[in-house]
C-alpha cells in the first residue's frame, strides 16, 4: 500500500481509498486485468466513480490500457518511464490463445520502427500466442 501511495503522490494525485483499492486490484493480478474484474472485486463502487478513476490513472501515466478483447478492455501497471505527459512502453502486449491471459512482455531490445517522413512516438504492438504457462502444461515432459 505504502508504494501504491507513493505513485500517487509522484503523480500528485490525492491517495484516496478510492484510487488506492483500484490501483491494488490491478497491481495484484497477475497480468493485465479485464476491466470486469476490477468490478467484479470492487463492488461497492459506482460504475461511474470505477470509470472516472481508471480514466485519471490512465491520464496520470499510472496504468494502462493492454489491449481490448471484444468489448473487454484491459488494464496494466505502468512503469517508471510513464508520466502524465506521455506513456512510454517498451513492451508488447500478448494474449495467450489458450489462456486468454493477457501480459506486458518486456523485451530485452528496444523496439525501432521507422517510417520515411514520419515521428513515431509510441508504439502499440500487440502479438498473440501461446504463454509461457500454457505451453509448459502441454509439452510431454
Ligand atoms: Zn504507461
Ligand atoms: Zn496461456
Ligand atoms: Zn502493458
Amino acid at each position: 500500500m505504502e508504494q501504491l501511495k507513493e505513485i500517487l503522490r509522484k503523480r500528485d494525485l490525492k491517495a484516496t481509498s478510492t484510487r488506492l483499492d483500484v490501483l491494488a486490484t490491478i497491481s495484484n493480478y497477475n497480468s493485465a486485468i479485464p476491466y470486469s474484474e476490477i468490478q467484479k472485486s470492487l463492488v461497492d463502487f459506482d460504475r461511474v466513480t470505477l470509470y472516472r478513476t481508471i480514466n485519471i490513472l490512465v491520464d496520470k501515466g499510472i496504468i494502462h490500457k493492454a489491449t481490448t478483447i471484444g468489448e473487454e478492455a484491459y488494464f496494466a501497471m505502468c512503469g517508471t518511464t510513464c508520466d502524465s505527459e506521455d506513456h512510454q512502453h517498451d513492451h508488447i502486449h500478448f494474449t495467450c490463445k489458450v489462456c486468454s491471459k493477457v501480459s506486458c512482455l518486456h523485451l530485452s531490445d528496444k523496439i525501432m520502427v521507422s517510417v520515411p517522413g514520419h515521428q513515431i512516438d509510441q508504439l502499440n504492438i500487440e502479438a498473440s500466442g501461446i504463454c509461457d504457462a500454457c505451453l509448459d502444461s502441454t509439452s510431454p515432459n
